[in-house]
């Protein structure tokens, strides 16, 4: 009884869902609203920037002789407003691509729509609750390189993030000045390459183009450990970006705090960041098992194979993964850093 009470609230709830969806579609289709992007949000402030301009431009009013010069924002292509959101929306985050309104006597702007997602990078808030980072990201560039040295399976946990996202990665070992002929790193690299995954070797004050036109036409994050070269990486090929990224004061109820905003950079050909430092610790959020299963594709194959359905890969003698590992089908080390996220993900469950 419980249950099925249950499923008819999800019914009506994916109902009104549906409806609030069409309606917000329709609100797309006939408003005469500006398009823009979310290029910066912290705390409840969002910056937009103009990605088309009014038909009729709004005209600056008369300034008689002797009167002050009124405050006046012109609205033109690439201008960025402040903007405030229509109650009725979700939360935006830097990427969105909205609908909105511009007041040029105030310099301000109200979003009233936004546009259907390609992608959403979330993570788990304190509370367990799900919140939104990131919109639009297209490709997750992981960086490694031998020093600090890389544990593969802090890799593999990041390709576990970006499958479950369903974002393409690109993985960069940096660094490549610091690697020797014959380093055991670039065994590591030839095992990603034949599990199928883009890679490309760089450095960071090295030529860098086959990096940055890799690059074109899509929105970026990097992420990777502390001290592999993010930064430095970013700085060479968005020479602006250090002055661009920064801390921004907020003033609210609580009195002034600073907080680290979530950046939007345009580069090159068509192309954009979106970094903060919390974007920049994507793959050590919150993961559950399906996203664990979806990062080994090649495990995932053999899941249902093994003698016993509560197989626990661990000790079994028929067992299908073991027995790939040891006939050389996948890699053992695949397959411990498989099972040892699985444990992880057991020992979080039982806390809470
Ligand atoms: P982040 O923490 O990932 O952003 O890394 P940083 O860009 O701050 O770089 C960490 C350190 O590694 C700095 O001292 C950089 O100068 C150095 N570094 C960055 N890229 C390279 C590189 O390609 N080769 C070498 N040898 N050092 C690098
Ligand atoms: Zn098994």
């Amino acid at each position: 009884m419980a249950l099925i009470r249950k499923r008819r609230l999800t019914e009506q709830q994916q109902r009104r869902i549906q409806q609030q969806q069409k309606s917000r579609q329709e609100d797309l289709d006939t408003s005469s609203d500006l398009e823009g992007l979310v290029v910066q949000h912290y705390g409840r402030q969002l910056e937009v920037q103009a990605l088309s301009t009014p038909e009729i431009h709004p005209e600056k009013p008369v300034v008689l002789a002797g009167e002050p010069e009124p405050s006046w924002k012109p609205i033109e292509l690439g201008s960025v407003w402040r903007c405030h959101t229509r109650t009725n929306l979700e939360a935006l985050v830097t990427g969105d691509r909205v609908k909105w309104q511009a007041d040029p006597n105030t310099g301000l702007g109200i979003i009233t729509a936004i546009h259907p997602r390609q992608s959403l990078l979330t993570r788990p808030d304190r509370y367990h609750k799900v919140k939104p980072v990131a919109a639009n990201v297209s490709l997750i560039v992981i960086v490694f390189a031998s020093f600090p040295e890389v544990a593969p399976s802090l890799i593999d946990r990041y390709l576990v993030a970006c499958a479950s996202a369903d974002i393409p990665a690109l993985l960069v070992l940096n660094k490549m000045d610091l690697v020797k002929e014959n380093d055991p790193i670039l065994t590591l690299v030839e095992e990603y390459k034949n599990l199928g995954y883009e890679i490309l070797l760089t450095q960071s004050d090295g030529d860098l183009t086959e990096l940055a036109q890799r690059l074109a036409g899509e929105t970026v994050a990097f992420v990777g450990q502390s001290g592999v070269g993010k930064s430095s990486l970013i700085n060479t090929i968005i020479p602006d970006a250090a002055q661009k990224t920064n801390v921004i004061s907020e003033n609210s109820a609580l009195g002034q705090h600073t907080t680290t905003s979530t950046r939007l950079i345009a580069f090159g050909e068509n192309a954009a960041l979106i970094d903060s430092p919390g974007i920049r610790e994507f793959g050590l959020w919150h993961l559950n098992i399906e996203n664990v299963q979806n990062g080994f594709p090649e495990i995932f194959n053999l899941l249902g194979y093994c003698q016993f359905r509560n197989c626990t890969h661990k000790h079994e003698k028929q067992c299908a993964l073991r027995q790939a590992a040891s006939a050389g089908e996948i890699l053992p080390r695949r397959l411990e850093s498989y099972l040892r996220l699985i444990d992880e993900i057991a020992e979080a469950q039982q806390k809470n």
